[in-house]
């Protein structure tokens, strides 16, 4: 049968994910938004009565305007307990920068509490059907904590949505669950379509190694991380190397890592996690911000992208320091602040641009697979057609070229506001 799949965002870009599945029924797969330091970008708008949302994690590019589509309808939504928890506490984090910085929102906490009340929690592998005609399953995607990769089965046909995985395992998660069976079509992440990462563990130790120059020189690293999952993994690395200096957390890594030990089930060593976590200093207040800095120090802290959050307030102290460091660790989406501090070595912060003399680097800390991690998810599927999405235009074309050399199998992206219709079996 056929079915017809729109790019609704998250086309031959990194961020506002959303793409509407249409078998007759309707499934919204993800509705993100993209953070620029200008505005915020939304997807295109669904003209259409939904009959399921499906997220598949928590990210803001994911989840970031499920709570508005609540304004004006009322449609169920699927996706793991704690995807919501984590989604709950970035919507309200939204609506509180919304505040500060006096934008519209779009939605507001009787919005958010409609969203949860609205959503059905489902854990991995357990099928269900969400329609007359479609079934779900969700598979762990190894991205973040509750990240699921979604198998949709209708008729005779199986559809994949990676949404954001890693083929690999990371210090705190398992490796994606990528054992689905028979597998027809496949929309795919191409965050990193045209490369691959280096090995986890030299990463980990040239960044130990940084971070322990600094410290040993009277410096300060501050380590700009996301509050989902990354920032934890980091404590927990320098934890592991047992490095002896003070290690801070600031900013909404705490409540994330609250959070995230809420679900042992979802993690893959709950026990380090939280010893790592003992370990670290949990910065509450101004005070003990100064005080972080006054002595040779890590500090790890939100946002990762340093779009906002108390990263700024550090970097504003530091970047004239040739003995400290901004150490980035993770995607920095183009047009970001971190984006900039990376490529031109220049930040705004309030209005102001800061061309920092400490040392700017970046760690290769992904939560997204390389190429060759994602042919090897690919070739186990071996579906007959793959959509691509969420990557950069020249990432993405460089995806396409390699799984057709390689694979053989028809690769297409998919186009902001168009729509595909696939003939099916
Ligand atoms: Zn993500």
């Amino acid at each position: 049968m056929s079915f017809k799949i729109t790019g609704l965002g998250g086309c031959k870009e990194v961020g506002r994910s959303s793409f509407l599945l249409d078998v007759g029924e309707k499934i919204l797969l993800d509705r993100g938004v993209k953070l620029t330091p200008q505005k915020i970008e939304y997807p295109a708008k669904i003209k259409t009565n939904l009959d399921a949302v499906i997220i598949s994690h928590a990210h803001l590019d994911h989840s970031g305007e499920l709570p508005h589509l609540f304004v004006k309808s009322r449609p169920v939504c699927y996706m793991t307990p704690p995807t919501l928890d984590l989604a709950e506490m970035l919507w309200h984090d939204s609506l509180k920068i919304a505040g500060i910085e006096g934008f519209d929102a779009k939605f507001s906490k009787t919005e958010i509490r409609r969203t949860r009340r609205f959503t059905f929690p489902l854990g991995y592998r357990t099928k269900i059907d969400i329609t007359e005609k479609v079934s779900l399953e969700f598979f762990d995607a190894g991205h973040i904590v509750g990240s699921a990769i979604t198998k949709l089965v209708f008729d005779d046909t199986t559809l994949v949505y990676t949404g954001d995985f890693k083929v690999v395992e990371t210090r705190l998660l398992h490796k994606a669950d990528i054992k689905l069976g028979s597998v027809d079509y496949v929309i795919i992440e191409s965050t990193y379509g045209d490369s691959d990462h280096p090995d986890r563990h030299q990463v980990e130790k040239e960044f130990v190694d940084a971070c322990l120059e600094v410290v040993e020189n009277g410096g300060n690293a501050v380590v700009p991380a996301f509050a989902v999952g990354r920032s934890h993994e980091i404590i927990d690395v320098l934890v592991e190397y047992k490095v002896p200096y003070p290690i801070y957390l600031d900013g909404m890594a705490q409540k994330a890592a609250n959070i995230t030990l809420k679900y042992p089930k979802y993690l893959k060593n709950v026990k380090t996690l939280k010893k790592a976590l003992r370990k670290a200093q949990w910065i509450k207040n101004e005070r003990e911000r100064k005080k972080a800095l006054q002595e040779p120090s890590i500090i790890v802290t939100t946002a990762g992208m340093c779009e906002g959050g108390p990263v700024l307030y550090y970097i504003k102290r530091i970047y004239n320091d040739e003995k400290s460091a901004i150490f980035l660790t993770g995607y920095q989406v183009e047009g970001t602040q971190g984006r900039r501090l990376l490529d031109e070595g220049v930040i705004n912060i309030d209005g102001k641009d800061y061309r920092p003399k400490s040392t700017v680097r970046k760690f290769d800390f992904s939560a997204h697979p390389g190429q060759s991690e994602m042919l090897k998810a690919l070739k186990r599927w071996s579906p007959e057609e793959i959509f691509l999405v969420h990557g950069e235009p020249e990432k993405i074309e460089a995806f396409r070229k390699k799984i057709e050399e390689t694979l053989g199998i028809k690769a297409m992206p998919l186009e902001y506001g168009r729509t595909v219709k696939v003939d099916g079996k």
